[in-house]
């Protein structure tokens, strides 16, 4: 297998983008997953340095100015995400390939930006009213953040066609192996990128 491929989920919140993203770190993929800075705090069992780098607004703002990102979005009103050219740096090196999990304005720029290098994924939630379900279910965000993000979610939507693929993730062992087998499929035949150049 080849080293250096990019490859790009996004997906409106509550989709499943993380599960699948995970499984597929599980596998021997050779994926360094590209840990992204965030300004909100951390929920659940996440940690600083592992799941993201949580900073402060402060600190967001020097890395923006300072030129440290390679994109960066206010996905939430005053809840900024980047990704760090240090990260794409560090897996690089490392010699694997680059999982991004970004919301789908990031997604659609990184894809933009890296072209046939990178596979972007759009995870799609079988309805809006499943997305809902399953953030309650989740309960690791309170109602109005559920709230934000599910006025959110149609919009995102609309970002499925600027992706190379499409994954319905209605029964999650049918969206593992189908992210599985399509993600396999590409770093076995897309074109060697050494240096993620
Ligand atoms: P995202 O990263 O897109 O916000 P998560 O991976 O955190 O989404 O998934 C949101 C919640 O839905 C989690 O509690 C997860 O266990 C659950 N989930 C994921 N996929 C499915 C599915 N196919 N059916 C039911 N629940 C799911
Ligand atoms: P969450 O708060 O649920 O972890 O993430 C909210 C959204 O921000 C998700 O769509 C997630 O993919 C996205 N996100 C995480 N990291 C980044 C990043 O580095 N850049 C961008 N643009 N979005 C990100």
């Amino acid at each position: 297998m080849k080293d250096g491929k990019l490859v790009i989920f996004s997906a409106p919140s509550g989709a499943g983008k993380t599960t699948i993203v995970k499984h597929l770190l599980s596998l021997n993929l050779n994926f360094g997953f590209s840990i992204s800075a965030t300004t909100r705090k951390p929920r659940g069992q996440e940690q600083n340095g592992k799941d993201y780098y949580f900073i402060s607004v402060d600190e967001f703002k020097l890395k923006i100015s300072n030129e440290e990102f390679l994109e960066w979005e206010e996905v939430y009103p005053g809840c900024f995400y980047g990704t760090l050219k240090s990260e794409v740096e560090r897996i690089c090196k490392n010699g694997q390939n680059i999982l991004f999990d970004v919301d789908v304005v990031g997604g659609s720029n990184i894809k933009t930006y890296y072209g046939e290098k990178a596979l972007a994924v759009f995870i799609q939630p079988p309805s809006i009213q499943e997305l809902e379900n399953r953030l309650l279910a989740r309960s690791t965000d309170c109602q109005d953040v559920i709230k934000e993000r599910i006025a959110k979610a149609e919009h995102e939507m609309t970002y499925a066609d600027l992706f190379d693929i499409i994954i319905i993730n209605d029964q999650l062992e049918v969206a593992l192996q189908e992210a599985e087998e399509k993600v396999s499929e590409f770093l076995e035949t897309s074109p060697d990128t050494k240096n993620c150049g």
